[in-house]
């Protein structure tokens, strides 16, 4: 046994820990992991179509090669192999790149806390948009931000809103935007915006982070031009992941970025970790060699496609009408809205736990500055059918009761 913490124990923190704190929502999320539970709080994707069969073979083949070098050190930027890989698969998205361009990430969290870390000084200002992805308010909170929210519609950030913003915050250093099927409101930025947004940030000198985990699992229609494609001063840095279109587990993601930008991310990533694991670029290697990446996703796009509707009906269903819920055209979440006054937090605690045994992610934590607590995330994504329409209903007469 270690020694108990001493009450003399008194941690002087450094102050990038300031703003690094627990929040009550991971709590009542925790709660949410109770198997008698169903949650539509995280992000996962369905578990039930992870390509097992396929990853058992590659891995074991990346383990047997007789070089061993999938056990072995690898390049910090990422195994050359599959860097190109990568360049190829953005290329064919319309965003042409080399593997010089790429360096391999330990998933695009990882980005996230670099990009911070390179850009914005304690005190400067980060953009982003209201409401936004939680995990990169995590990853930006030990660089000390300000945070500047933009607010978003139908069409994502609004760009009068904007460019308002910038003429009056000097201390703007990089805009963060997941442009595709945003989290947490499923909303995409469009073409004239998307061209406005690179206009501004030349015009106001700032680095622009594009986040994609969800570009492709597109529901209707064709995909948009990347901000990166659209980028004519090489200050877009691009983000991908594997997370969504294969699997979470394998930790990988990836930046793609000009030079000046991703040296230093580069740098920053031998300090943080040396390099991503061998054995799962290695293995991811072979999978993209050897197995149809894009034949996989079409079918996640149809489960989740089909599961998003069933969610959607639900909620029509057993909702009481004044809740309204986004109808996004791709990615793993809507976005419910409640009446003014509705606080999702302590409606989650009081009953949706306790009574309906179901969880979301309550909203207020997505604002980077004015919480709106009437808002909850809801993962149509990771339960079956089923535990969708089950889940569901019981929410909605447990609202129907409370509202
Ligand atoms: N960005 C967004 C918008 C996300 O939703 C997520 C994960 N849910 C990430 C980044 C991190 O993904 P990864 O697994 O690639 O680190």
């Amino acid at each position: 046994m270690t020694a108990p913490a001493s009450p003399r124990l008194a941690p002087r923190f450094a102050t990038r820990m300031d703003q690094v704190r627990p929040s009550a929502i991971r709590d009542l999320l925790a709660l949410g992991a109770d198997p008698s539970i169903i949650s539509f709080g995280g992000g996962y994707p369905d578990a039930t179509l992870f390509p097992r069969g396929l990853l058992d073979g590659v891995f074991r083949d990346a383990i047997a090669d007789p070089s061993g070098d999938a056990l072995q050190y690898a390049p910090s930027d990422g195994l050359p192999r599959l860097r190109a890989q990568i360049a190829a698969l953005m290329t064919a998205d319309g965003t042409p790149c080399t593997a010089d361009d790429i360096l391999i990430l330990q998933g695009s969290q990882q980005g996230l806390d670099f990009a911070a870390k390179m850009l914005v000084n304690p005190g400067e200002t980060i953009v982003v948009e209201d409401p936004t992805f939680l995990g990169a308010l995590i990853a930006f909170a030990p660089s000390q931000p300000r945070y500047a929210a933009i607010p978003i519609d139908a069409d994502g950030m609004d760009m009068d809103a904007l460019a308002a913003t910038l003429a009056t915050t000097p201390s703007a250093r990089m805009i963060y935007t997941v442009p595709d099927f945003q989290n947490p409101t499923g909303v995409t930025l469009s073409l004239p915006r998307r061209h406005r947004l690179i206009d501004l940030a030349n015009r106001h000198d700032l680095i622009v982070v594009e986040d994609t985990p969800y570009r492709h699992i597109r529901f209707d229609g064709d995909p948009l031009p990347t901000l990166k494609s659209l980028d004519t001063e090489g200050r877009v840095i691009h983000l991908g992941s594997f997370s969504k279109i294969l699997v979470p587990a394998l930790r990988l993601g990836w930046a793609l970025a000009s030079p000046p930008l991703l040296e230093r991310l580069s740098l920053l990533k031998v300090a943080a970790d040396t390099q991503t694991s061998t054995l799962n670029m290695a293995a991811t290697s072979l999978f993209l060699d050897r197995h149809d990446l894009w034949a996989h996703v079409a079918t996640l796009r149809a489960a989740y496609r089909r599961k998003k509707e069933v969610m959607l009906d639900a909620i029509r269903q057993h909702f009481p009408q004044e809740v309204t819920a986004t109808d996004p055209q791709g990615g793993l979440f809507t976005w419910a809205r409640f009446p003014e006054g509705f606080d999702a937090t302590a409606f989650m605690r009081d009953h949706a736990l306790p009574k309906a045994r179901a969880a979301y992610v309550p909203g207020g934590t997505f604002f980077a500055t004015t919480p709106r607590p009437n808002h909850a995330r809801i993962n149509f994504s990771s339960q079956s059918e089923d535990r969708i329409r089950q889940g569901i209903a019981a929410l909605g007469a447990t609202l129907k009761a409370q509202m």
